[in-house]
């Protein structure tokens, strides 16, 4: 078996199919493994939350979702990593973190464990092309062609294409005729073009947002707010940009900020959405 990028996807993917009984190669187009575990969290590697429902998930098929969370839980997720010795601590909020807050920690385990079943690495080795004839794949590498009986494909999004997510997986998926869902930046802060908010640059406020298209409501998103030298930043913009980057294009979008917010919601309860009066 063939398993392509070992970001965090891609080291479960090849674990649990040697766990299975495969004979897996893991490729990666950066000769470093898992640079995005390094960089999560502040590089402390948010594991997971301790609680994960399908609807902490934005995009995809809730209910496919679903099953793969009732699969493998969160409390579940928190055993497999004990079990290789990376224990988790809960932190206010929710968050599950390496105990030693070190990303590395996790990248480490994750390399220990292909030691450990013999899965073969190859790392600097982007596939730059497959095909599949008579039921075999065939994987094109600058060092050679490769063949795998089965291919899982783990190559991330076009986040930080330096870490060698670079899209290429798109191609690849696309070649053996899957369709590709559009994709839209997410998680960005907002750039302002100019105005008076640049004078209160520094203040981090809690505050919420709401998106308004062709006037009409959409979205609010509360949160800490971190007013910045070049616009808005924080949680509560970082859950905004998907919706103000996937508005219609031609659309009237604009963002008011309610700097008085109503009381948030819990995550179980619709992920820190409120309804500020007036909103
Ligand atoms: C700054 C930052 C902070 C984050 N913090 C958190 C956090 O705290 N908690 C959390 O859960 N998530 C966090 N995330 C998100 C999380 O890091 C990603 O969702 C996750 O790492 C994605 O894993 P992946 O395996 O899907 O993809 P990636 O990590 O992108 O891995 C894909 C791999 O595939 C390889 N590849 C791509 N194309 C090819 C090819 N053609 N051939 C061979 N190899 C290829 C790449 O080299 C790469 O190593 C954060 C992300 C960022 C950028």
């Amino acid at each position: 078996m063939a398993v392509i990028g070992a970001g965090a996807a891609g080291f479960m993917a090849a674990i649990a199919a040697a766990e299975s009984g495969a004979r897996v190669t893991l490729y990666n187009s950066h000769p470093l493994p898992g640079l995005k575990i390094l960089m999560s969290g502040g590089t402390r590697c948010n594991v997971t939350h301790a609680v994960v429902g399908p609807e902490s998930f934005h995009g995809g098929s809730r209910p496919a979702i679903g099953l793969v969370l009732k699969s493998f839980p969160a409390d579940a997720v928190r055993r497999w990593f004990e079990a290789r010795g990376v224990p988790l601590k809960e932190e206010p909020g929710g968050k599950l973190f390496p105990v030693g807050d070190s990303a590395r920690a996790v990248v480490a385990m994750f390399e220990a464990e292909l030691d450990r079943l013999g899965i073969r690495r190859r790392f600097g080795h982007p596939v730059t092309s497959m095909t599949r004839r008579d039921g075999v794949f065939h994987l094109d590498t600058p060092a050679g062609t490769d063949s795998a009986r089965a291919v899982i494909l783990t190559s991330g999004g076009l986040s930080y294409p330096k870490t060698g997510s670079d899209g290429s997986g798109y191609r690849l998926a696309r070649g053996m005729g899957h369709a590709i869902t559009p994709t839209t930046p997410a998680l960005t802060p907002l750039v302002l073009a100019g105005g008076a908010l640049f004078d209160l640059q520094g203040l981090t406020l809690p505050a919420a947002l709401t998106l308004r298209i062709d006037g009409r409501r959409r979205v609010t998103r509360a949160g800490s707010l971190l007013l910045t030298h070049f616009g808005l930043s924080g949680p509560a913009a970082l859950d905004m940009s998907r919706h103000w980057l996937g508005a219609p294009s031609g659309a009237d979008r604009r963002i008011f900020v309610h700097w008085r917010p109503g009381p948030a919601r819990s995550l179980a309860d619709g992920g820190g959405l409120v309804d500020p009066p007036g909103a």
